[in-house]
């Protein structure tokens, strides 16, 4: 039977391995580091399993849905749809009829006073102004300022951006990172008109918005070891693979340290890592030189969080929303707040909570921390994090006292920057990948960060293995069943 090894067991590999349970091949996932999940992990803080990662899926796009569906598992939806944006010192809601921060809402706009009155006067010229001719790729932040003018950048699109990337939009891709905006905007001569193509029809009064995140009950992070048990492969943990080769017939990986490494045969190879690790098991392979280039012009964004968990009785007024965002231009060190017990009602209902003052439950906060460039913040220690991180949210939200419990997450090389030229960059990868029989790569590197996004590269990696199923070669990736071990 063929063998296809996925290096990587993120969600990326393991969504990958699934796919391809009933493909007639045996499938292997390589995961280097001593746990599976990449992105995805869960813990108990103050007795709630809580996820130190990912914690939201989009169930707007199908792939997760889809995929949670097929394993048989039951989703949560979020509890609130609304959020807030805490700038200039000030809770103020985020505005509903915007997309990714972009308004198309003016009044409404203008009564979140999220940006000032000149700001919405400047943003209200786009409704005006002549198209804003563009040639080929450029930033998020030049073309929305260009259209709406920098508050709106500053006060609502950056902060959005840096939510979900940790980056700059002074850097990022607007065809890359907001691509159906990107593009209705070529088809609208107001930006704002653009976004409100985007966007459902105003909900009436009467029936609220429906969330467009859900959760699983015990966590995302709970997900890779369901999806690595369900897809039937191999899966081993402790596995980093070193190096990529070509071989006759297809292709050889070599694991585990230069003392003792250990050499795995397959056909076909996925590779389901970020950039870097990539570019570095592809920097020996013959015709795979434009693809290490181009993934080594990657930049990843390292980010914190810190989780804390409060007696509901030390917040002033219980949280109404999901969460805010902070824009960078406010100088603070925390980016963006989620009160996870409030969008997520079911972590209060849980067996697991501290049930010694049911009149008087924990609260569960956590705070991002990090964006692309602010690397000196996250080498501070745990309890200075933490520190930082409680003293943010006390300024913002009147929490008193000191959290119950922390915890504090780190995620260096956390999230792929789609800057500038991205997808031209992804396309000369996937040129090259293409000439490369019995590979394929999948991940958040690609076509956007989140998890659907993740999961939908990984369906189309595993159609490409099926697809090419030239090659014959055997091996085996069970340490000491037909592994070929070698010293040199
Ligand atoms: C803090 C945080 C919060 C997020 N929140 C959300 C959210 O709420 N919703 C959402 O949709 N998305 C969210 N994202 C984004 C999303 O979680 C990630 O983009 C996604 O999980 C990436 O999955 P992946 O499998 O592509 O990569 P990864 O999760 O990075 O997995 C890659 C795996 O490859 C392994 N690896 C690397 N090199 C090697 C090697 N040489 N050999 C073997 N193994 C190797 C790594 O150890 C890792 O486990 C969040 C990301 C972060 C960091």
């Amino acid at each position: 039977m063929r063998h296809v090894v996925i290096v990587g067991g993120g969600i990326s590999g393991l969504a990958a391995a699934f796919f391809l349970r009933d493909a007639g091949v045996r499938v292997c996932v390589l995961e280097g580091s001593p746990r599976l999940g990449g992105k995805l992990a869960v813990s108990e803080i103050a007795g709630v399993a809580v996820d130190e990662g990912a914690e939201a899926l989009l169930v707007t796009r199908p792939e997760g849905v889809g995929l949670i569906g097929d394993l048989g598992l039951r989703l949560v939806a979020a509890g609130t749809t609304s959020a807030a944006i805490w700038t200039r010192q000030t809770m103020r809601p985020l505005p509903r009829r915007q997309f990714m921060g972009v308004p198309s809402d003016m009044g409404e706009l203008a009564a979140s006073g999220v940006v000032s009155p000149d700001g919405v006067a400047r943003a209200e010229r786009d409704l005006d102004l002549p198209a804003t001719e563009r040639d080929g790729d450029v930033s998020v932040a030049d073309y929305v300022s260009a259209r709406l003018g920098r508050e709106v950048v500053d006060r609502l699109v950056d902060p959005l951006l840096g939510g979900v990337y940790a980056g700059l939009s002074a850097e990022l891709s607007f065809d890359a990172t907001l691509p159906a905006l990107a593009a209705a905007s070529r088809r609208h001569r107001s930006l704002a008109e653009a976004a409100g193509s985007l966007l459902p029809p105003p909900a009436a009064p009467a029936s609220p918005a429906r969330p467009v995140f859900s959760t699983l009950p015990g966590g995302l992070g709970t997900l890779p070891d369901i999806l690595a048990k369900e897809s039937g492969a191999t899966v081993r943990t402790g596995a980093m693979v070193r190096e990529l080769a070509r071989t006759g017939q297809g292709w050889r990986l070599t694991v585990g340290s230069a003392a003792a490494p250990e050499r795995i045969d397959a056909d076909a190879v996925i590779l389901a890592v970020p950039a870097r690790p990539a570019g570095r098991l592809l920097a020996g392979v013959p015709g795979a030189s434009a693809a290490v280039t181009a993934f080594g012009e990657f930049g990843y964004a390292s980010m914190a969080i810190v989780t804390l968990a409060y007696r509901r009785s030390a917040f002033p007024e219980l949280p109404a929303g999901s969460g805010y965002l902070v824009p960078a231009v406010d100088g603070h060190a925390v980016k963006a707040v989620t009160f996870s017990t409030v969008k997520w009602p079911h972590l209060l209902n849980t067996d697991l909570v501290d049930q010694s003052d049911p009149r008087d439950p924990i609260d569960i906060v956590r705070c991002s921390v990090g964006r692309v460039g602010e690397e000196a913040l996250l080498q501070r220690d745990d309890a200075d994090l933490a520190g930082l991180a409680a003293a943010d949210l006390a300024a913002a939200t009147g929490v008193q006292g000191a959290p119950l419990a922390t915890r504090v997450t780190r995620w260096g090389g956390a999230l792929p920057q789609y800057t500038v030229g991205h997808l031209e960059r992804v396309a000369r990868i996937r040129a090259a990948i293409a000439d490369l029989p019995g590979l394929a790569v999948c991940g958040a590197a690609y076509d956007g960060v989140g998890i659907p996004a993740c999961i939908a590269t990984a369906r189309a990696a595993a159609d490409q293995v099926r697809a090419t199923q030239a090659v014959l070669s055997n091996g085996l990736c069970q340490p000491g069943h037909g592994v070929a071990r070698n010293a040199g």
